[in-house]
């Protein structure tokens, strides 16, 4: 295996930013170059506000976004009746809807921005894990009641040949999802971003923000600080104590990913289909085929940073229940990432009363809500409030800290022990 690098940095080395040295003045200073902040500052570009720092402590796309499944599709992490079910049918429709918006969004921009990053339209198919036909119909007939979204019943057989597995019992299709290299779409916004004349830094992690006397804020870094009228936090799962009424809304949540040797052309014994897939599960698999013929293979939940090869090793067990054809094969990469979750499972947008703006809380399915996200905060940040006050409603209670932690995985295993009944 190739140590703790994942395929995604091996694969997509980046440009370089330079640290942020001395002071800077800028009308909006945004920290974390995740997809939520790139998201945020890009739609404050295309409405021409470019007078934007964007600070990262490491690398862009260092966090969930340079890490992830690649997934893009519509939803939030929270599941879709429960969306409804808080906010009423109307109002869930319509913030449904936002996040099908945000997939044509992410579709524009890479086009727009001519952004390589093997993007594969071949649509996401949700398989059945159970052996009950009712998962599938309810989910579909939910769909297209409630959200009036149209996802193709493909049939036991159908799938079977498809995904080349005997474990499923049929799938629902959703066309107009993709999937891509995520961290080469997150370097490819920066370079937009930076070819636009938005200042980005790398290697500027900030350890403050303070309050300045009426006029703005104080962002500090190790290497020099940012004068700002706003300011916005987008760390995810990464925030650390950046800001304490912020962090101690999220909790931290790892999940697993590994790359498998490229197949070649063993690759049509596994897959027949371009898409992605996931299952039923509460903690699903997730995987699809790159484009150099290897499989991409993620799932498990956890609150413990595990080694790659603890993650290797896992992913790889789960792997072979539903491919025992792949024994034998090589797992070249392996990694885990954070998700930041708050205690609603819903994106946390808004502002805190001290002034500060957050985007956070995104969960593992956060690629097109986090562009949503950028729209939402950037109409906020030039005065236009209807769309942030819609997920007002959620708010940003307390997780818990280390107690929050182990309820959250305390639940996992419910739900995990729930399907392992079901099956
Ligand atoms: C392994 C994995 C698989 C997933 N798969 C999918 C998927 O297939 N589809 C999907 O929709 N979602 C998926 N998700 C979820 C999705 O990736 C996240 O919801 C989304 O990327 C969150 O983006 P973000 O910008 O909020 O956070 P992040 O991408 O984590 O970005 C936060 C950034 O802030 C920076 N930062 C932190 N503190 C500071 C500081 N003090 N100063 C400066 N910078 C700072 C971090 O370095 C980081 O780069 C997955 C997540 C993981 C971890």
């Amino acid at each position: 295996m190739n140590g703790a690098e994942s395929y995604y940095r091996a694969t997509a080395p980046g440009d370089a930013y330079a640290p942020l040295a001395g002071r800077q003045e800028a009308r909006i200073c945004i920290i974390g170059a995740g997809f939520a902040g790139l998201a945020t500052a890009m739609s404050l570009m295309e409405h021409g506000e470019r007078d934007v720092v964007l600070l990262e402590a490491e690398t862009v796309g260092h966090g969930a976004s340079g890490r992830n499944g690649g997934f893009v599709f519509g939803g939030y992490s929270l599941d879709e009746q429960a969306l409804l079910a808080t906010v009423g049918a109307e109002q869930g429709k319509r913030l449904y809807q936002l996040t099908l918006g945000a997939v044509d969004q992410i579709r524009r921009r890479i086009a727009q921005y001519g952004i390589e990053c093997d993007a594969t339209h071949g649509g996401i198919y949700l398989a059945n894990w159970f052996d009950d036909p009712r998962v599938l119909d309810e989910r579909q007939r939910f769909m297209q009641e409630h959200l009036g979204v149209e996802w193709q019943r493909i049939s036991p057989s159908d799938f079977a040949e498809k995904a080349r597995s005997e474990r499923y019992f049929g799938a629902l299709f959703e066309e107009n999802a993709f999937h891509f290299h995520p961290l080469k779409y997150t370097q490819g916004l920066a370079r937009a971003l930076h070819a636009g004349g938005v200042r980005v830094h790398e290697a500027s992690r900030a350890s403050a923000i303070e309050a300045r006397n009426g006029k703005g804020w104080r962002v500090a870094t190790a290497g020099g600080e940012v004068l700002c009228d706003e300011v916005v936090v987008c760390c995810g799962g990464y925030i650390e104590r950046l800001y304490p009424a912020l962090a101690g809304a999220i909790l931290p949540i790892a999940t697993y990913v590994m790359v498998t040797e490229p197949l070649g052309d063993r690759m049509p014994a596994v897959l027949a289909t371009d898409a992605a897939i996931y299952d039923t599960r509460f903690a699903f698999d997730y995987y699809r085929p790159l484009q150099d013929s290897r499989l991409l293979w993620g799932g498990r939940i956890s609150i413990r940073s595990r080694s790659p090869q603890d993650v290797a090793r896992l992913l790889y067990e789960d792997m072979l229940k539903v491919y025992p054809q792949l024994a034998g094969t090589r797992v070249d990469h392996a990694w885990s990432g954070l998700m930041s979750y708050g205690r609603h499972k819903m994106p946390q947008l808004g502002r805190l009363p001290s002034g500060v703006w957050y985007g956070m809380g995104f969960g593992g399915h956060g690629v097109g809500p986090t562009s949503l996200a950028g729209d939402v905060l950037s109409a906020a940040l030039m005065g236009e409030l209807t769309q942030v006050e819609q997920f007002g409603a959620w708010g940003l209670p307390t997780t818990g800290g280390p107690a929050g932690l182990l309820a959250a995985q305390l639940a996992y295993w419910y739900y995990e022990l729930r399907d392992w009944i079901r099956q």
